[in-house]
């Protein structure tokens, strides 16, 4: 279905204001560019695109914080990036980062699908008295109609607070324990996919913020990626922390994600 659309760009937002136990994730658009382009690997993902080809994909750089207001100067980045035609996959940055990207991506898009991976639902009212906070970005998104279905996949750290507030924006919760979802994850319309790295287990990605043991194999995520339908027409990869990584293992993990959700957009289909 997105065969022959817009080419999909690569913005940089190193940002982790609105972390709430770390800082470090700024430090991950480089890292992640550096292991992308490590001569360990080719460049074809498992879609069956050629990565290396001239025009595959573009790549604009590390937003600029030209404006004091991070958020919106996020959501315009995004918005011009749209407006070119071309369809943004972001790299974080921390979670909250997604809030002003959807606000940019509904503007052209109605009716979004947003495919969440995540240890966590993000779905509080407010952290520590922060409603901007990373763990709230889908509160947000929610609350202000931004999506017609918010589908998350590898939850495992859900509490009686964010289960009520799952029910009242009436998010499809797939918990860990009841993987795999790979019907879930066919959309009428357009789809937007977050990907938070401690999706991932700790094991395979010990490069974030928030550990939580339990979670999803890099294949697990790579098979949840590939049963995505529908168009996407926006990405993030979000959360990935430099400085608690083992030996660049969580950034080469972090490049191949990326690279499965550009050859995803890049070849319509799995
Ligand atoms: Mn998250
Ligand atoms: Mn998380």
């Amino acid at each position: 279905m997105s065969s022959g659309a817009a080419i999909p760009i690569v913005l940089g937002i190193p940002f982790d204001g609105q972390s709430s136990y770390l800082r470090g994730a700024a430090e991950a658009p480089a890292k992640i560019r550096e292991a992308l382009a490590c001569d360990a690997s080719n460049h074809w993902t498992e879609t069956g695109v050629d990565l290396g080809i001239s025009g595959a994909f573009e790549d604009a750089g590390n937003l600029e914080f030209l404006e004091e207001d991070a958020f919106a100067a996020i959501e315009h980045g995004v918005d011009e990036i749209i407006r070119e035609g071309k369809r943004p996959v972001c790299l974080g940055g921390d979670h909250s980062i997604t809030y002003p990207i959807v606000k940019a991506v509904t503007r052209k898009y109605s009716g979004l699908t947003i495919v969440h991976f995540d240890a966590h639902p993000d779905l509080y009212d407010e952290f520590e008295g922060n409603r901007l906070s990373h763990a709230c970005p889908f509160a947000r998104i929610m609350e202000a109609g931004l999506a017609k279905r918010l589908v998350q996949v590898g939850i495992r750290t859900i509490n009686g607070q964010q289960r009520e507030q799952a029910q009242r924006f009436g998010v499809e919760v797939v918990e860990m324990h009841a993987l795999p979802a790979y019907e879930k994850l066919k959309a009428d319309g357009p789809v937007y996919i977050t990907f938070d790295m401690d999706v991932l287990d700790p094991a395979f990605a010990p490069g974030i913020s928030h550990r939580e043991p339990g979670g999803m194999s890099a294949r697990e995520a790579i098979a949840h990626l590939r049963a995505i339908e529908g168009q996407i027409v926006g990405a993030d990869l979000v959360e990935f922390n430099p400085v608690r990584d083992v030996d660049g293992l969580t950034a080469t993990v972090a490049a191949k994600m990326l690279k499965e959700i550009l050859g995803k957009m890049i070849a319509g289909k799995g």
